[in-house]
């Protein structure tokens, strides 16, 4: 279940296809787009389609278990079809203002394609 359409959320507006994204999967609780300003040669966002601010909101939702399933297994169906797991990938969930994250709608970036830094910036 998305935000009602008054809620200007933009990953729930995307969801419903209010605003254009590269679709590159759809599952039952779950959508993946490209990354409108990729970070890395594979950028894609994963996406609930439930509307949760963070992901220490999402958790409380009664099937959030299920539905972070869901959400993991797009993941590693995009993994797969994109021959990602020999060379890596990484999963980012950025998280409130210090997390740096600047769409307040949970979302997992899946970054792959060039060697990743550690620490993260
Ligand atoms: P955050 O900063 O919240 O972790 O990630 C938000 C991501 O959404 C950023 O990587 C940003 O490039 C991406 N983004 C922002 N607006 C749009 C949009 O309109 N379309 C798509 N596909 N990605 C977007
Ligand atoms: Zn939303």
């Amino acid at each position: 279940m998305t935000a009602p359409s008054s809620d200007p959320c933009l990953f729930c507006r995307i969801i419903r296809g209010e605003i254009p994204a590269g679709r590159l999967g759809e599952s039952a609780d779950s959508v993946a787009i490209a990354d409108i300003a990729p970070q890395a040669p594979h950028h894609v966002l994963l996406i609930p389609k439930r509307h949760s601010p963070h992901i220490g909101e999402f958790m409380k939702g009664p099937r959030a278990a299920e539905e972070m399933k869901d959400l993991l297994d797009l993941g590693q169906g995009i993994v797969a079809k994109k021959n990602l797991e020999e060379k890596g990938y990484r999963l980012v969930v950025n998280t409130g203002e210090e997390g740096g994250q600047t769409v307040p709608h949970l979302h997992i970036h899946l970054l792959a394609g060039r060697e990743m830094g550690w620490p993260p910036g």
